[in-house]
């Protein structure tokens, strides 16, 4: 009976991949991309984008602080967005979208952003991660282009989430951050190969980067590793085998590698919003 039910996934497995390039016209980086992230049945990738580095808190033990701290003031531009969509549009790539940062309620295009996705062909869907200290920039307008908003919960915005409940129940979703792992200084002895929890790529300045975390950890170990490809035509092509080749100098050093949390303790992860004022 296990072999019978077996075979049948593998056909279905089969039928999708067979679809997706004969049918849909998928590129061939893009559906192996699928299979090997188990998503062939939702037909579309997983990709954060990194709409600013500006943030209304300032957690010790954020990941992306290396990033942030490096290039304070960024915030994508709509030319920016507009020439990844082309990109991607041009290729036939469609994505589940991650808004990260910083705090991407800050993004000064949050509206006209979300906007310009939606009406893109590659949008397949589209989540907020968010500290919800700023929720005044959002209305109905704004959470009807999202299909969920994820809050960091902190001490600091408890009331804030009791709002965002009450006028969004079906959006909204929180996980406590107040304690969390450690970000390593030094890498992490057997952790490898890694267990990646986080496996979405990264749009950052015209990069497409093979994981979201690899960027910012870079610049904490002072690696000149290549991560990702220019937004150009079939950007996805050869991701793999970058986060393949990063995997001892950043993977090591991550806290969404399953192996480094084993080994790494969790701490206050103290958020301080006078000091990121
Ligand atoms: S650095 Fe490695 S473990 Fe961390 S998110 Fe990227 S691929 Fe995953």
């Amino acid at each position: 009976m296990k072999l019978f039910e077996r075979a049948k996934e593998l056909l279905r497995i089969l039928k999708a991949v067979l679809s997706a390039i004969f049918i849909k016209d998928r590129p061939l980086e893009f559906v192996t991309a699928l299979v090997r992230d188990y998503r062939i049945q939702k037909s579309s990738c997983r990709l954060s984008l990194y709409v600013t580095s500006v943030c209304s808190l300032d957690c010790e033990e954020c990941i992306m602080q290396f990033l942030m701290k490096a290039d304070p003031k960024y915030q994508m531009s709509l030319e920016e967005l507009e020439r990844f969509i082309q990109a991607s549009e041009y290729s036939n790539y469609s994505f589940d979208f991650l808004l990260t940062g910083g705090e991407p309620l800050i993004w000064k295009n949050l509206r006209e952003g979300l906007k310009r996705l939606r009406r893109s062909r590659i949008c397949n869907s589209i989540q907020i991660l968010s500290n919800a200290m700023n929720i005044d920039r959002l209305d109905d307008e704004i959470m009807g282009y999202l299909d969920g908003l994820r809050v960091s919960e902190y001490s600091t915005n408890k009331d804030n989430i009791q709002i965002l409940l009450k006028k969004w129940p079906d959006k909204i979703w929180f996980v406590n951050r107040e304690e969390f792992w450690m970000n390593p200084k030094t890498p992490v002895p057997g952790t490898l190969p890694a267990k990646c929890l986080n496996p979405e790529m990264l749009l950052y300045k015209d990069q497409v980067f093979a994981c979201p975390h690899s960027r910012s950890i870079a610049l904490s170990a002072q690696s000149e590793l290549r991560l990702g490809n220019p937004v150009a035509p079939h950007f996805m092509k050869g991701l793999f085998w970058l986060k393949f080749a990063q995997q001892a100098e950043i993977c090591t050093r991550c806290i969404s590698n399953q192996r480094v949390r084993e080994k790494t303790k969790k701490t206050r992860n103290i958020v301080r919003p006078e000091r990121a004022a």
